[in-house]
């Protein structure tokens, strides 16, 4: 395929144009598709077609619940659109003390840090926690190491790339391949152990009763990626931990708003001490923007709605039970077990997957495909996302499209 290029460069920035040529003639860029309606609405308006939305990860619905879009509005009214500077300058309003003390208590956590992305709290933890501010304090230069299942989100091993920690990476939810790579460092610095809550391209959840315990048996310092766990797992929506009956159990939880509670930022919670340090360590806080009122407006309201949302939650397991038990019915081969509420696909080849996206969206339905390096090569996938705004007829039609879609690439008979 290398062929494809010119030997010669033409121009400086010809390389460019000749990769991005590559990757559309091979479907690999992405399909940026224009939703005419909101992104979260069930029955939603993409490219000019009315498609049931299977994308999104308002899983609860709370983007539009009546009490967030109100909270929005008076926190519009009352400080308009931006923080006007990071927290350390004038942006540490006071909504945003609630907002970081309204996650601590939602995560059974003494404190709480919030910013205005899930993926700059993954930037920042690392560093933050484990390189040395000065001289050899915390921890001296590039003595600790991370601990990170191979399968975490991007987002971590972005973070894991701004620090001078150790990176080891672990087989894909394999214990015993943890403990023996914690077991090659003992006595060689501090450890720390990263890993997600909720597998939501695999529909599963990972093992964190093990996790904890492998965590406390090498005294290793433990972070759990809780961002498709939060809100939609616990008899309160406190996530992966809550729904083991571990809650407080890791060192730091990471969320995001971006999920579950259906609005825009994230946070880490943890120990009141660890927390502080990042007030002062963490440079996305630090030297960045603080979460705009609005966002944090909605952020408490969407807490306090998912805190009491279990007829959400139930909706919303039972839209997952039903996409289940239709895609199986059809013959699809799915991932998971339905510990988690989204119901993935199995397609294979990356190409065929793209196809198939495309082939859906013609039929109604809008389901992203997961392709390498997202999951690994040949395994590519459809992610199917449930939510409890969806109604049955339109998962029936959803459905529908799939049987039709499936049958004529030939993924089932
Ligand atoms: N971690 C995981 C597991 C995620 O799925 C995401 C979002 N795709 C993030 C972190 C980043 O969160 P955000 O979208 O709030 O930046």
């Amino acid at each position: 395929m290398l062929k494809e290029f010119p030997a010669e460069e033409t121009s400086k920035l010809q390389r460019v144009s000749d990769t991005l040529a590559f990757a559309e003639r091979h479907l690999v860029y992405p399909d940026y598709r224009v939703v005419e309606s909101a992104g979260t609405d069930p029955l939603a308006v993409i490219d000019g077609q009315e498609v049931v939305m299977l994308a999104c990860n308002d899983y609860l619905g709370l983007s539009r619940h009546p009490s967030v879009v109100e909270a929005i509005h008076a926190a519009a009214d009352a400080h308009g659109s931006g923080p006007g500077g990071t927290r350390i300058m004038c942006g540490n309003v006071a909504i945003l003390e609630t907002l970081d003390a309204k996650v601590a208590e939602f995560l059974g956590c003494e404190d709480a840090i919030t910013f205005p992305t899930g993926y700059m709290a993954n930037l920042s933890v690392f560093h933050a926690l484990l390189d040395p501010w000065f001289g050899l304090f915390p921890y001296r230069r590039g003595t600790a190491t991370v601990f990170a299942d191979a399968h975490n989100h991007a987002t971590v091993h972005d973070g894991l790339r701004l620090s001078d920690a150790k990176r080891v990476l672990y087989k894909h939810d394999d214990l015993a391949d943890l403990e023996a790579k914690l077991a090659q460092h003992e006595g060689k610095g501090p450890k720390m152990i990263v890993t997600e809550g909720v597998w939501s391209v695999e529909g599963r959840l990972s093992p964190l009763p093990e996790v904890v315990a492998i965590a406390q048996r090498h005294e290793a310092i433990l972070m759990i990626d809780d961002a498709h766990g939060i809100g939609v797992l616990g008899e309160h929506g406190g996530g992966t931990l809550e729904h083991f009956g571990l809650t407080g159990r890791a060192d730091l939880v990471m969320g995001s708003f971006d999920k579950a509670l259906g609005g825009m930022g994230g946070f880490l919670a943890g120990k009141k001490d660890v927390i502080r340090w990042f007030r002062m360590a963490a440079r996305a806080y630090v030297f960045s923007s603080a979460v705009p009122a609005i966002m944090a407006a909605a952020g408490i309201a969407s807490i306090d709605a998912a805190r009491d949302g279990k007829l959400l939650r139930r909706r919303l397991w039972r839209n997952s039970e039903l996409l289940r038990q239709g895609l199986g019915g059809l013959g699809f081969r799915l991932f998971g077990d339905g510990t988690a509420p989204t119901v993935p696909v199995f397609v294979g080849e990356e190409h065929l997957a793209m196809r198939f996206q495309r082939r859906l969206f013609e039929l109604g339905v809008y389901a992203p495909a997961f392709r390498w390096p997202a999951t690994p090569k040949g395994e590519a996938r459809i992610r199917v996302t449930p939510m409890a705004s969806h109604e049955t007829e339109h998962l029936e039609r959803a459905l529908d499209a799939f049987r039709k879609a499936g049958r004529e690439l030939g993924l089932i008979g």
